[in-house]
């Protein structure tokens, strides 16, 4: 069986980690407007994430989060700061 794990990806583009991006949809919806990234801002910071070496298959490995998840809170940041 191939491996299309890839380290680059976010858990939304990967096929196994379904589950995953379903809680990151529902733990992005749960922010209130005020306290969510805009979307513009959102895929601006996932843009960085998915260029940076310390993503590992969605999972940032400098602080251990969801990177879909780190980057939904407006007031979050990089923990290298990136974003
Ligand atoms: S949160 Fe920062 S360190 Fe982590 S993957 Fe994204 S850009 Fe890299």
């Amino acid at each position: 069986m191939a491996d299309n794990r890839c380290k680059l990806c976010l858990v939304r583009d990967i096929a196994e980690k379904a589950d995953i991006y379903e809680m990151v949809k529902r733990t992005r919806a749960m922010l209130s407007d005020a306290d969510r990234a805009p979307d513009e801002l959102y895929e601006k910071r996932l843009g960085v994430c998915t260029e940076c070496d310390g993503l590992l298959a969605g999972t940032c490995q400098k602080c251990g989060c969801y990177v879909e998840i780190r980057a939904a809170a407006k007031a979050a940041h990089c923990p290298i700061s990136r974003w």
